[in-house]
């Protein structure tokens, strides 16, 4: 099956009961049991529901994991998915990474003994060279938030196999529509379902993919001992979302190509970070691991100041101000003051975070629109 048919089938059945074509939301705690072990494949909500188990079997299809276990956020896939680790435990990671992310490892997991060094991972020599006897564990993400640097997830992962290392990708920038990391050689793919996958900014969730049967075990654990499970509806969300990720993916790269490319020759603008470009630095070997360059783009001011970012920002009308990303409106936001505040400004412009930086996830609105609304802006700053 190719990938658009597979966002409508794969893992979905009609419901057994009534022939349903989409999944019921089983809105319920608990099932009930003939005698005292008894019972149809479900015991506990907690552990299972047959709506998020529909919406598991999707995703897994989608990435190509013989299983995947949804969570109630990106951040709750990746809690559990860390909860493999044991104090002492090493892991590396990019020094440009989502901001929540980056709070989880220093601020949660370090407290419980686990070490974390964040590199330059553009060049897989950082890598290599931060590896010590510790090292369980390399964290990707690729294209990264906000630089849309492009990490070598093949590269990187056939040297972590080597070398007995998990490799663990959050796919959540290019979706599984554009880019399927189990199939390069990573072990795990985390998601945050909130984005690309729902994509109608109207639920937040998480996935945790593998094929690896001790990975899955562990996020098997994870639901029923933790419990940030997401409730039936807001699974049936992610699942309705999902049937159409293939079209809206396909416009939103389209028109990102257009803005992009519109940004870049704009006076005031110091540099465009976009995948696509043939002279990003990394082109090649994002278009090795992708099928397309994605919806989202990074710019900088000539003025590299806070102040105009945000001129710029609040004149802007079909871009809506917002945290998140991968829905079909199209958003603008500051790292530097939003997603990324809670990285420390040192860390931040060590990774080429500049104060001005802007990122724009490109919705499926027409891109003449989002053009002139963006030029519009340009004119304030
Ligand atoms: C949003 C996001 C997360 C966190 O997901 P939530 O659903 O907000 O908890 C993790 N990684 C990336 C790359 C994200 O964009």
């Amino acid at each position: 099956m190719r990938f658009a048919t597979k966002a409508i089938h794969a893992g979905q059945q009609a419901d057994p009961s009534t022939g349903a074509v989409m999944p019921p939301i089983y809105q319920t705690s608990t099932y009930r049991q003939d005698a005292p072990g008894v019972h149809q494949g479900h015991e506990y909500a907690r552990v299972t529901n047959p709506t998020r188990t529909a919406l598991e079997n999707m995703i897994a299809g989608l990435e190509g994991a013989s299983e995947c276990a949804c969570f109630a956020s990106g951040c709750g896939a990746m809690d559990a998915m860390l909860k493999i680790l044991r104090p002492g435990d090493h892991v590396i990671s990019s020094n440009d990474l989502y901001g929540g992310t980056y709070r989880l490892f220093t601020q949660v997991f370090e407290h419980y003994g686990i070490q974390f060094d964040f590199v330059d991972m553009r060049d897989n020599e950082n890598v290599f060279s931060a590896v010590k006897p510790g090292t369980r564990m390399i964290w990707i993400e690729t294209p990264t938030n906000p630089l849309l640097n492009i990490v070598d997830i093949r590269g990187l992962s056939s040297f972590a196999r080597d070398s007995g290392i998990i490799t663990v990708v959050d796919n959540t920038f290019a979706s599984p529509c554009l880019q399927q990391p189990l199939a390069l050689g990573a072990d795990a793919v985390i998601h945050s379902t909130t984005k690309y996958l729902g994509g109608h900014s109207d639920v937040i969730g998480g996935a945790l993919c593998s094929s690896d049967a001790n990975i899955m075990a562990n996020a098997r654990f994870q639901v029923k001992t933790s419990g940030a499970v997401p409730g039936p509806m807001d699974c049936y969300l992610a699942l309705r979302g999902i049937k159409t990720l293939s079209l809206r993916m396909r416009q939103s790269c389209e028109s990102a190509r257009q803005i992009a490319g519109y940004i870049r020759n704009h006076p005031k603008v110091a540099e465009v970070r976009y995948p696509g470009f043939e002279d990003h630095p990394q082109h090649k070997l994002a278009a090795s691991q992708m099928s397309d360059f994605g919806g989202m783009v990074s710019f900088t001011l000539k003025d590299d100041s806070v102040a105009k970012a945000h001129t710029f920002m609040s004149n802007t009308h079909l871009f809506t101000l917002a945290e998140s990303l991968g829905g079909v409106e199209s958003l603008i936001s500051h790292p530097a003051s939003m997603t990324h505040a809670s990285i420390p400004r040192e860390v931040r412009e060590k990774s080429g975070l500049r104060e001005s930086l802007i990122r724009l996830s490109v919705g499926i609105e027409d891109p003449l629109d989002l053009i002139e609304d963006l030029d519009k802006a340009f004119e304030s700053v």
